[in-house]
């Protein structure tokens, strides 16, 4: 029998498997993006001390199979781990579910993800204490951006490399660029781009250089330009449509 391993880990979805089953996706610091069946789940309270629905914080236990893509989950804890606390409001619920499959969609099962697990238990914990907000939604999608690979640039124009000046207005987010291109610039930007105010730029260049904790306390969000932005940005990297977006909109 392979040995039993462990990890901290993030609920990001789940389904009924049978009367008592449960199939979990995770989101693991040790052991990257998992997929694993918990025999049991729903009834056995001694195994499964804190329940495994979506954005439960647990540690897991586990065995790997042979030959089956899922893992037999064997255990999940507490152990200390601070649980999110988002059901009390809709506005945390629809952005933590937004986070969650921002997440899912940006990992891939057998590669490493504990920068990615940081990121979201971060973000997940700012909802829980601060509720849901522009600032630290903008924060989480910019943290995750950079963990994927993907470092926007909002701090200088992209191709001639000056830095917006206090008293310039207007930029333009490239999405092919990764970034703002001046308004000197922009005859130059290959394809159709979106505008952003100087307000915008300012704000997501710095909401994307500190820890998502301090997000909140942040002095302005970005406004819907940004928004606008960064969801055209997504569109070009991720493979699917997040049906979580629709809901956040009548929120966040
Ligand atoms: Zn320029």
């Amino acid at each position: 029998m392979p040995a039993e391993e462990s990890s901290a880990a993030i609920v990001l979805r789940t389904r009924d498997y049978s009367e008592s089953d449960r199939i979990v996706t995770l989101l693991t610091l040790n052991a990257g993006k998992l997929g694993g069946i918990a025999k049991g789940a729903k009834q056995s309270r001694r195994r499964f001390e804190r329940k495994l629905e979506v954005f439960s914080h647990v540690m897991v236990y586990f065995r790997r199979r042979p030959h089956g893509e899922l893992v037999f989950l064997t255990r999940a804890e507490a152990a200390g781990l601070p649980p999110f606390d988002l059901t009390d409001d809709l506005g945390k619920i629809a952005l933590g579910s937004y986070m969650v499959e921002l997440a899912d969609a940006l990992s891939r099962e057998e590669a490493e993800s504990a920068g990615a697990y940081r990121i979201l238990a971060a973000a997940l914990g700012a909802v829980s204490r601060h509720g849901a907000g522009r600032a630290i939604r903008q924060a989480f999608e910019l943290n995750l951006l950079r963990w994927a690979g993907y470092q926007l640039e909002f701090r200088q124009c992209q191709v001639c490399g000056r830095t917006p000046s206090e008293n310039a207005t207007a930029f333009v987010f490239v999405p092919s660029y990764g970034g703002i291109v001046c308004q000197r610039c922009r005859g130059a930007a290959p394809e159709s781009f979106i505008g952003m105010t100087g307000d915008s730029v300012a704000a997501l260049a710095h909401l994307g250089s500190i820890p998502i904790a301090e997000a909140a306390a942040a002095p302005h969000a970005a406004g819907r330009d940004a928004e606008a932005a960064l969801a055209r940005f997504f569109a070009t990297v991720l493979d699917r449509k997040l049906r979580s977006v629709e809901f956040l909109q009548r929120f966040v």
